[in-house]
């Protein structure tokens, strides 16, 4: 007996947490559901929880034992917690692309720098119509902070769901459309069933600004400027790149981009057709012969990456530019949390070289990318949806925002990664609940969060370690002494003997007089050395080190 079809929707990413956006939508009988994936984004790790991880990215193990059942996979912007997982994560669904031109370029160069050929993407135009299985899928313009954002219509047998995508009201966005929510309601339009929505700025009370607000605030303060002016902003927001470069030409300075990442995102605007009228831009190499009075930098490193422009120019002479006493710099951005420490220390970095240091200052030099709470309602009241799912957000963001829905009598429910929710009916049903993680690029290879590889280096990092090296000879004693080698401790302690000495001597002593029974049993030797050297190590530095024990045996098996 054949199920009557359901439709479903699975965040495996980006519910509960800002990063790694990772949708599925399925539509079909239970179990057999054709899928599209909307986003394959990633988040960035931290020296806390994830130190030396290249990158997070969604465990999509669900999707890819159903990767014969994707239809597609749409990525609504090219924003790295969108897309930044694509190329990673492709080869285990191996669905067709589907993105509008600017997001296929940027797709394009991530697949490209996997090795993969980025054939597999296919550029679809705003009112081009994507067919995929169950699904009919349409781009729709929306304002944001990187050009050709989107978000997605899909119509399904089972009614019409939008997915907001990141967006931001603004009737001039400087550089891309405007969302213009009315302009597919109404006559010839179904009603919308599930909105799916963004939920980022749901708590900030006042109406959003338009990015084209910024342009004076930042001419005048260009202009007034004594020296060498510096911005930095996020590379991929293009509209903010457009206005800092305006205000330089106004002010009669020469433009000069730093930073491969900002190139990469002009370059890939201006092909795409989004970006015109750039001012002529100085190549880095050129920039230092410029009179300081007459150029502006626009640098990478708003959040205080370590490798980028700015931190460089925090430390000193980059590209043969020095900032000095006089020069001005501006972060026409806004320091995402976990990055505050990194971006202060650029900032006193400055300040102890005499820059005048200006930053966001409430708004004044920059205006988020996403929806407040007042325009994310009146989203809702023009969208009118049955049911709001909230996306794009902590949990706390989530369900607040559903919250809001339910006021104005909008069925809502928080739903987080791996919840799969039926949305057949009037109100949205957990079935199923799907195990979810992340996954690690740790170099160049995936590795899973609970595989136990960052945790055994966090344990190191933190605890340091002592490797302890037991030759044994034919007759299962110790031959000569033990030997001790400490990574990350320190080498002496509260007795102030040598720490790896003091350990060799109560190893070779105690094992000296074990008897046969412990020094024949590889495990027992290894446990017994372990306790030694903790024990020392407590009384002496009153740590717990990590302890690896090689035991090597000279007998012949
Ligand atoms: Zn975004
Ligand atoms: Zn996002």
């Amino acid at each position: 007996m054949s199920k009557a079809p359901r439709l479903i929707y699975l965040p495996l990413g980006g519910a509960g947490e800002i990063g790694m956006n990772c949708y599925v939508y399925g539509y079909g009988p239970e179990g057999r559901e054709r899928l599209i994936v909307v986003d394959l984004g990633v988040t960035f790790p931290d020296m806390d929880t994830t130190p030396g991880v290249d990158l997070i990215l969604p465990d999509v193990t669900w999707l890819a034992e159903r990767a014969d059942r994707i239809e597609g996979i749409f990525i609504t912007h090219a924003h790295e917690d969108h897309i930044g997982a694509l190329a990673h994560l492709w080869p285990r669904l191996k669905a067709p692309i589907h993105a509008r031109r600017f997001t296929s370029i940027i797709a394009r160069l991530k697949m490209e720098d996997q090795g993969l050929s980025g054939t597999e993407i296919q550029t679809v135009g705003v009112g081009e119509t994507v067919e995929a299985g169950p699904f009919s899928v349409q781009f729709m313009p929306v304002a944001h902070s990187i050009p050709e954002s989107s978000a997605l219509i899909i119509d399904t047998p089972a009614g019409r769901i939008v997915h907001s995508g990141d967006f931001k009201l603004d009737p001039d966005p400087v550089v891309g459309e405007p969302w213009d929510p009315e302009a597919r309601m109404g006559e010839g339009e179904p009603p919308v069933k599930v909105l799916v929505c963004d939920s980022t700025n749901v708590f900030t009370t006042h109406a959003g600004r338009s990015e084209s607000t910024l342009g004076p605030a930042i001419r005048d303060l260009v202009e007034s400027a004594p020296g060498l002016v510096a911005a930095t902003t996020f590379a991929s927001n293009v509209a903010r790149l457009k206005t800092l470069a305006d205000a330089g030409r106004a002010a009669g300075r020469s433009v000069c981009l730093m930073g491969r990442a900002m190139k990469k995102m002009v370059t890939a605007a201006q092909e795409a057709g989004v970006l015109t009228d750039f001012p002529p831009i100085v190549p880095p190499e050129m920039a230092a012969e410029v009179p300081r009075q007459n150029l502006m930098l626009i640098v990478t490193g708003s959040q205080g990456e370590r490798r980028a422009a700015t931190a460089q120019l925090s430390r000193g002479k980059y590209l043969g530019l020095e900032l000095k006493e006089g020069d001005t710099f501006l972060f026409s951005s806004k320091t995402i949390p976990g990055n505050e420490r990194g971006v202060i220390r650029i900032m006193n970095n400055f300040s102890e070289m005499g820059v005048n240091v200006v930053d966001d200052q409430g708004g004044r030099y920059h205006v988020s990318g996403h929806a407040n709470r007042p325009d994310l309602e009146r989203v809702h009241d023009t969208l009118k949806p049955q049911i709001l799912i909230p996306n794009h957000g902590e949990h706390r963001h989530l369900r607040e925002h559903a919250r809001l829905a339910e006021s104005k009598g909008i069925a809502s429910d928080v739903v987080t990664n791996g919840m799969m929710v039926d949305l057949t009916g009037d109100l949205p049903e957990v079935v199923e609940y799907i195990e979810t993680g992340r996954i690690y690029l740790d170099g160049n290879v995936l590795v899973g969060a609970m595989d136990g590889v960052i945790r055994d280096r966090l344990r190191l990092a933190l605890n340091g370690q002592v490797l302890v090296t037991l030759l044994m000879d034919e007759d299962d004693a110790l031959l000569g002494d033990a030997w001790v080698e400490l990574n990350g401790l320190a080498e002496r302690g509260r007795s102030g003997r040598s720490l790896s000495e003091e350990m060799e001597a109560e190893l070779t002593e105690v094992l000296g007089r074990a008897d046969r029974r412990l020094l024949t049993d590889d495990d027992k030797l290894d446990e017994a050395a372990r306790r030694i050297v903790r024990q020392i190590a407590m009384e002496e530095i009153g740590k717990k080190p990590e302890v690896t024990v090689v035991v090597s045996r000279l007998a012949v098996e």
